[in-house]
């Protein structure tokens, strides 16, 4: 019998803890990813949701897992039963990924280093420069406070006067406080202020849930006069691959990429501080059907 490849006592855990969780493809591209790189490792999905998180932390320490995913409901409120948080954790105020060494568990967050990974990969320097990114909830705040943290000098946040723009208003006050980066705050139904903004931008990120299932087809942006054939255009949603936002920028003839390269390279990001090893990118790809852009 061949046990090659097994899951023997040996192997090691991580896990994934959030609920519904069910639907994630996580498990599946890390696992991909542990084979590949022939580490003994294994993800498992647990549903975990706030009034059973302290318990399913203690058990990384109890039962030595490596560490784990974290995402919804328990991002935002895991940081207080963990021993220490990464810099962008903290400023973000938000952690995805559980590092166990040796009982000591310590927080990052990797979906704003994933975001930075992904425009890297296709080829997109946005150091020193001025973007404009809508959106002002979780993946939004990730992004943009690990833009400031990585060398963009400007950010313009656009979001809409729901219950996140105070959330926004927070992380413009932490980037200026905290970082070499300027940050300023605007109603997204300015649209004259939208117009100014994105005009003298690099980029322009959608950082909000519109395009996505159910609200596909749908896009805060007026219209393509907003856009220009120069500008770099990212979505953070993948499902559907191209958005209206993107058949825009596309329509256009702007650079663009969907929300896969983000996906990918907060997963590579979690790995690489799991297992010290890179996540293959190309191998990855061909696994999951996708094909981040190079420009
Ligand atoms: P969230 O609920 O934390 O934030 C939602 C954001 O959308 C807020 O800024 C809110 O103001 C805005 N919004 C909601 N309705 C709006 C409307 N009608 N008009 C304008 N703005 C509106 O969500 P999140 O976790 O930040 O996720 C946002 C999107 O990013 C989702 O589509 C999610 O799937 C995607 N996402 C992708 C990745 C990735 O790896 N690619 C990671 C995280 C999130």
């Amino acid at each position: 019998m061949d046990l090659k490849g097994s899951i023997t006592g040996y192997t090691e855990l991580v896990g994934l803890m959030a609920y519904p969780i069910r639907h994630s493809n996580s498990p599946a591209m890390q696992n991909e990813a542990f084979r590949a790189a022939g580490i003994d490792c294994i993800q498992l999905a647990f549903e975990v949701d706030n009034s059973t998180l302290e318990d399913a932390v203690k058990a990384i320490r109890a039962l030595r897992m490596r560490g784990s995913n974290v995402s919804m409901p328990n991002k935002t409120v895991v940081g207080q039963y963990l021993d220490k948080l990464s810099p962008e954790a903290v400023l973000i105020g938000s952690v995805n990924t559980i590092v166990n060494d040796n009982g000591i568990l310590t927080g990052y967050c990797t979906d704003g280093i994933g975001y930075m990974a992904a425009l890297k990969y296709s080829g997109i320097d946005v150091r020193g420069k001025k973007i404009t990114i809508v959106g002002a909830g979780g993946a939004a705040t990730a992004m943009q406070i690990q833009a400031a943290l990585d060398g963009v000098a400007e950010i313009s946040i656009f979001n809409v006067k729901d219950r996140f723009f105070e959330a926004g208003e927070e992380t413009v006050r932490k980037i200026n406080a905290n970082t070499s980066c300027h940050a300023a705050i605007f109603d997204l139904q300015d649209h004259a202020l939208l117009r100014r903004e994105i005009a003298d931008s690099f980029l322009l990120a959608n950082a909000t849930g519109l395009g996505m299932k159910p609200h596909e087809g749908v896009t805060w942006l007026p219209d393509v006069s907003y856009l220009r054939p120069d500008l770099v255009v990212t979505d953070t949603v993948y499902a559907p691959v191209m958005t209206r936002f993107l058949e825009m920028a596309r329509e256009v003839g702007c650079r663009y990429m969907n929300g896969h390269g983000m996906m990918l390279f907060q997963g590579a990001a979690a790995f690489k501080l799991w297992t010290g090893k890179e996540m293959d990118i190309e191998r990855m790809q061909q696994a999951l059907g996708i094909l981040l852009p190079h420009f």
